[in-house]
């Protein structure tokens, strides 16, 4: 298995897994891709169940990644993969349980993690992964990240402890909710340096742009980062999509439509690949917010990026997105593979235009037709409605991104989208309800339920550490850190 960019040329060569592990962009700007993807069969599947009723997740983790990694040696891989999922981390055995919420739709539970999000299903692997190929390089490595939220925390949790790692996450001051800023600002550990930026999102992930831009402070710190677009990222996210089929069928002819709330088709690009290898799954329904850049394509087929003040900002907050890094992803793959053509709409259309259009062509009616794709999107009403109405009828708290994911999938099964789905839909729990508390006070009237294991978070000390937003500052920050290691 090799590894491509979306935007490669003739004569480009492909890497090997661990070539691009610590990589966000190619060169090239593009992302990378497996040259191909491995296509599993029925005897493969009926191996698979067979391996997740006997090794568990883990095991089921390793028989899928190793179709797409062959230069971590399979007794290593295995070992990363229990050490990522055990069930001190995700809180059960099946590590993603599903359950019932009613009216043919059920649920992945993908939130069971140490920060309750979905993102430490991938980050967790990816600490892992991290810390085993640092190890063999001998290197180590400096983390600069910026968070609007669920990505910072989740790469706390999974970097903290992982020897050759420290961290740095930007934050915008104040702007995270109370949960998610003691979740990140409550880590007491010297590899972790929590900042607080006076500005918004955008402006810190400026900063974090500024910051590896110059290839001089970049190489001498070991600055590196761990984005939505990593691959590995990605790919652990597949394994998912495969565990949750299994758990909802008992023969390879039944096929299951999940519906995942998405803002970087980021997640939903993982059950692409899934669908793509011929995992038995009938559609990927898309679900967005008020911030409708992919629904709009979906419908339309017109891309048209927002700009900042363009971006609403919502109540599922962790999907107010602008444009969506993963989706170059998909539309490679809609275009039949051709680098040129992702360049040309990538670089010269959205660079010059803001848009691209592909609609009246072949491969836009394949988006639906072949791919899969249905999408709708949902509104502040909607998933206080939403919640409502899960918790009144199947007892589960929903939170607010994982509420536009339901309501999408009742829209879709009730006819509004179109065809009616045939088989069973999983809706992707996205985060637990706790780290969005305001918003299911609205919808229920009182405070979303404390796991145990987040009991008195609110109330520890707190560690982070104020910053203008200004990038002389942040490298003078990193070089204190770092030079007193
Ligand atoms: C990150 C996130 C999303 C969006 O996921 P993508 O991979 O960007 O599509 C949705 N919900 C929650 C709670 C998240 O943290």
């Amino acid at each position: 298995m090799r590894y491509i960019s979306t935007r490669q040329r003739p004569g480009d060569h492909p890497l090997a897994f661990c070539g691009i592990l610590l990589e966000g962009l190619a060169p090239d700007g593009g992302l990378y891709v497996p040259d191909a993807y491995p296509r599993v069969d029925g005897e493969t599947l009926d191996r698979w169940r067979a391996v997740l009723a006997d090794g568990g997740y883990p095991a089921l983790a390793h028989a899928v990644l190793g179709l797409f990694i062959d230069d971590i040696p399979s007794d290593d891989l295995l070992a990363i993969c229990r050490r990522a999922y055990t069930v001190e981390k995700f809180g059960t055995e099946e590590i993603v349980p599903v359950r019932e919420i009613g009216d043919g739709l059920w649920l992945a539970r993908l939130s069971g993690g140490p920060t309750a999000a979905f993102k430490d299903m991938a980050m967790q692997l990816l600490g892992e992964l991290f810390e085993y190929e640092l190890g063999r390089r001998g290197t180590v490595l400096n983390i600069l990240g910026a968070t609007s939220g669920d990505t910072g925390s989740a790469a706390e949790y999974a970097m903290r402890g992982k020897r050759g790692i420290t961290v740095f996450m930007l934050t915008p001051r104040g702007r995270m909710t109370p949960f998610q800023q003691a979740q990140m600002f409550s880590l007491d550990d010297p590899a972790i340096t929590n900042i607080a930026v006076d500005g918004v999102f955008d402006d810190c992930q400026d900063l974090v742009k500024a910051v590896s831009a110059d290839r001089g402070f970049k190489a001498r710190w070991s600055i590196g980062t761990v984005n939505s677009i990593n691959w590995a990222r990605l790919l652990a996210q597949v394994v998912y999509y495969v565990s949750t089929w299994l758990r909802l069928t008992t023969t390879n002819t039944e096929r299951v439509s999940f519906c995942v709330p998405t803002g970087n088709f980021g997640n939903i690009c993982a059950g692409h690949v899934a669908r793509q290898m011929g995992l038995p799954i009938d559609e990927l329904i898309l679900a967005t917010n008020e911030n409708d850049v992919l629904d709009e394509f979906f419908r339309t087929g017109v891309y048209r990026v927002r700009s900042g003040a363009d971006t609403f900002e919502t109540s599922s907050p962790s999907m107010d997105i602008s444009k969506a890094s993963n989706f170059e992803r998909f539309v490679f793959d809609l275009l039949g593979r051709d680098g040129g053509r992702v360049r040309q709409l990538f670089v010269e259309e959205l660079g010059e235009r803001g848009f691209f259009d592909l609609s009246g062509t072949v491969e836009f009616a394949a988006a639906r037709d072949r791919y899969g794709f249905v999408t709708g999107s949902s509104t502040h009403a909607d998933r206080v409605r939403t919640i409502r109405e899960v918790e009144a009828r199947s007892g589960v708290v929903v939170d607010p991104h994982t509420a536009d994911g339901v309501k999408v999938a009742r829209d879709h099964r009730d006819g509004r989208l179109g065809v009616r789905p045939a088989g069973l839909v999983v809706v992707l729990e996205t985060a637990l309800p706790v780290k969005f508390a305001a918003t299911i006070r609205e919808a229920l009237g009182r405070e979303p339920e404390i796991p145990t294991a987040f009991a008195g978070l609110e109330d520890l000390p707190r560690y982070v550490v104020d910053l203008d937003n200004d990038v002389d500052a942040l490298k003078a920050l990193i070089e204190e850190r770092l030079g007193a290691h």
